[in-house]
């Protein structure tokens, strides 16, 4: 660990103290280049903790539980005034920048500039985010699941409600089971799919994926075709939807193959910036068979956070089962490494023991 100044709330800004954060894959996305990342930053962007302080017309409460967003979409940019603030243009550039919303970081040490990540740069203590993403913590909702509903809970419950609209009775089939594909699985789930087949390499997680209502546990087969024709087989000719989880092209090439006519594969694994996928270009106009991005679950983080921990207070979605390890935060290393190797779903680093 090391010792960074951090400066105090600007306006419109919250100091937080955190409590927990998700160790998500973009963050180690950073770490081995597969996303560029302006640097030295302070990684980490699924947390939640404590308003510590609050800058000019913040307007959150010190002392207030809060789970944080990582987009503060502006409200007045293009994408913001067509109703997707999730693409919001002006928050994307500025999170590329590695600052706060005004462009410069709160974060230094010894008088240069640290950068933050995704505006959070939750491996840490404390940070100082925009007021926007600071969204309050019901009664109830412990600070590792808040912390997660963050990022990894949204970007996949959205995914399946949001972007595809899955409806009671669909097919649907989620390829890669870490905490974004187990969270499209308990989506499609508490929405009614049915069947749902849960495709990964990791027997560990298939089995985690029938315990938590996975219909089918498909093993990885070792090509795209031969993973699908497994999924089409489980499901009855194919599914309405299929959700790629880890990024890789041959598994969005899986997920379009495993689609019915309609169907759609729903993309949510950050892929390498250069990578590209090859389809086969017939049925998508024959059988009308589709590819759909999606990006933190096409969510309102406003509107859409506070229900997911409404629905897990309620017992809807056991957000609290993804939590499979949890670490000091100078374990974050062993937490990457947990992750990579596929024996964890979710890894939190615990922060409330930090002084
Ligand atoms: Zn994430
Ligand atoms: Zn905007």
């Amino acid at each position: 660990m090391t010792d960074l100044e951090l400066a105090p709330p600007g306006p419109g800004e919250v100091l937080v103290r955190l409590h927990a954060s998700g160790v998500c894959h973009s963050d180690y996305n950073a770490v081995d280049g597969t996303a560029g990342t302006r640097c030295p930053a302070v990684l980490g962007h699924e947390g939640a903790g404590v308003v510590e302080a609050t800058g000019a017309g913040a307007g959150v409460a010190v002392g207030r539980r809060v789970m944080l967003s990582w987009m503060p979409a502006c409200g007045h940019c293009a994408e913001c005034v067509r109703e997707l603030p999730h693409l919001c243009g002006a928050a994307w550039e500025g999170m590329g920048h590695g600052g706060l919303l005004d462009g410069t970081p709160r974060l230094s040490r010894g008088g240069e500039p640290v950068y933050h990540y995704s505006f959070l740069s939750t491996f840490a203590e404390r940070t100082v985010v925009p007021a926007a993403c600071c969204i309050p913590i019901p009664d109830g909702v412990p600070f590792d699941v808040a912390a997660l509903a963050g990022c990894a809970v949204a970007t996949g419950t959205g995914a399946v409600w949001r972007t595809a609209g899955v409806r009671p009775g669909d097919r649907v089939a989620v390829i890669g089971c870490g905490g974004v594909g187990m969270s499209a699985l308990l989506g499609a789930i508490a929405a009614g799919a049915h069947p749902v087949a849960a495709v990964d390499v990791s027997q560990d997680k298939l089995a985690a994926a029938e315990e938590l209502g996975a219909t089918h546990a498909v093993s990885w087969a070792g090509s795209a075709e031969a993973t699908a024709e497994r999924v089409v087989e489980v499901t009855g000719g194919g599914v309405d939807y299929a959700f790629e989880a880890t990024g890789r092209p041959e598994a969005a090439l899986a997920a379009f193959l495993s689609t019915r006519a309609r169907g759609a594969a729903v993309l949510i694994g950050i892929p390498a910036g250069d990578a590209t996928i090859t389809l086969p270009a017939l049925p998508i106009p024959r059988l009308e068979r589709r590819i759909l991005g999606s990006i933190y679950g096409s969510s309102r983080p406003e509107r859409d956070l506070p229900a997911l921990l409404e629905l897990y207070r309620r017992g809807r979605l056991p957000l609290d089962r993804l939590v499979s390890k949890r670490m000091p935060l100078d374990a974050v290393q062993d937490a990457f490494a947990a992750m990579r190797g596929g024996e964890a779903l979710r890894v939190v680093l615990d922060l409330e023991g930090v002084t």
